[in-house]
């Protein structure tokens, strides 16, 4: 019998699944399809803001070095302002003491370098494979796969995104609130330097986000409402990039569009709990947030770190590592840390993007308060990164 099988091969997947091969445990990931590879010469267009704690993760996993030296760029500064004037938000890594405030980079490239390390940890992929049914009672849980294959083991994870199958077999239930906005995601080229800055203005529609990418290239996220976002996918790229320089107040000069474009629908998902006896749901399986502050995969490699804190400490006293009250007590400090933070993200999505008057006039002083008050911005920030 395995210890886990983890289903689902994402970063949050691929993070567990070697997490706990490196403690030891006899671990299976099931992923439906091969991982896109990941291409110097063209970018995939989704891009992660990896805060210093989860690249320490990445580290640990001996992932981090490959990434580093394929594509990472280091952001030092963050500057975020809005549409309605008033104040600004700025955070530096140098008043923080740290080099930086963490790194962009893409999804395939993280997930490939965690893929190229699964064999040798002895984790065993099956790999295109998907979940069809599932049994457990109170000593395992019993997977069967669409071409029949069983599995058997201690623990089955759910790192299979926003829709997860396993989370459903397990009788999981979610809350979920559709925002009615979309993100559209390109790269693009700015006649300024980006400063190593991901700059962020709140707009009526939602905010647009610019991530430095890499020399003179930013990756874009701008949210807006569904209506609007399909109009900005099929616009020609003049019309965007004069658009972009609009809406960022050209302070990173012009823009000019330089990719395909993208758009996901954004909304906010919470898992009513995390575990339910001997499956549990990580990553966006357990929660969907607002990518205003660029924290979705970092809250779930943090729901990887949790677990693996918690099983290493287990094996330390000698006890077991699934116990129910470790698994519940893991499942109660991740479900309340994702939740304020799924809250607190929807809180300023509703402050920010809309054009109402009462609104409006709250939103400047209010960066700029959370600007002038020493040290607040600064202990947001550590919070938000995991400093
Ligand atoms: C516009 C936008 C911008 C974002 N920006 C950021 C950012 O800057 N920073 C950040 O941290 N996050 C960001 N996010 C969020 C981020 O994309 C997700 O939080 C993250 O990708 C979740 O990773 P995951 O591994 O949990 O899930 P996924 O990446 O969805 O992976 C799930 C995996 O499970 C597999 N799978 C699905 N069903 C099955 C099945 N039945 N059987 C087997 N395998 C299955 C899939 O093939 C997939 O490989 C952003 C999201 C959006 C929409």
């Amino acid at each position: 019998m395995l210890d886990t099988v983890v289903v689902g091969g994402g970063v949050v997947g691929a993070a567990c699944a070697l997490t706990l091969a490196q403690a030891g445990l006899g671990v299976a990931l099931v992923e439906g399809r091969e991982p896109a590879q990941w291409s110097a010469a063209e970018p995939d267009l989704r891009v992660f803001a990896i805060a210093p704690d989860n690249a320490d993760l990445l580290e640990s996993l001996g992932a981090w070095n490959g990434v580093l030296g394929r594509r990472a760029h280091a952001y030092r500064r963050m500057r975020v302002w809005d549409a309605a004037g008033g104040g600004e938000l700025g955070f530096d890594s140098d008043a923080l003491g740290r080099q930086q405030l963490g790194w962009i980079v893409e999804n395939s490239l993280l997930q490939e370098r965690m893929w190229s390390l699964l064999a040798g940890a002895g984790v065993q992929v099956l790999c295109p494979a998907r979940v069809e049914s599932m049994e457990q009672d109170e000593s395992s849980v019993r997977l069967r796969l669409e071409d029949g294959t069983r599995l058997q083991s201690r623990l089955a994870i759910a790192a299979d995104g926003a829709q997860s199958t396993l989370r459903e077999l397990a009788g999981l239930q979610v809350s979920a609130h559709d925002y009615r906005q979309r993100g559209v995601v390109a790269f693009v080229q700015t006649t300024g330097s980006h400063e190593d800055t991901a700059w962020q203005r709140f707009l009526p529609g939602g905010p647009l986000a610019f991530l430095p990418f890499s020399e003179g290239r930013s990756s874009i996220v701008w949210t807006l409402p569904e209506a609007e976002a399909e109009r900005v996918l099929s616009i020609d790229d003049a019309v965007l990039g004069r658009e972009l320089t609009n809406a960022s107040q050209a302070r990173l000069g012009e823009v000019t569009p330089v990719s395909e474009r993208a758009a996901f629908p954004l909304r906010r998902q919470l898992a009513k709990d995390y575990v339910a006896g001997r499956v549990l749901v990580v990553g966006d399986a357990a929660h969907v947030v607002h990518p205003l502050a660029g924290q979705g995969v970092n809250l779930g490699l943090r729901d990887v770190s949790g677990l693996h804190a918690s099983i290493v400490d287990a094996q330390a006293r000698g006890v077991a590592w699934d116990a129910p009250h470790r698994l519940s007590r893991w499942s109660r400090t991740r479900r309340s840390e994702n939740a304020a933070a799924a809250y607190t993200f929807d809180a300023i999505n509703r402050l920010f993007s809309n054009e109402e008057m009462h609104s409006s006039l709250l939103r400047g002083p209010l960066l700029g308060l959370a600007g002038r008050v020493p040290g607040l911005a600064n202990a947001f920030w550590r919070r938000a990164s995991g400093l």
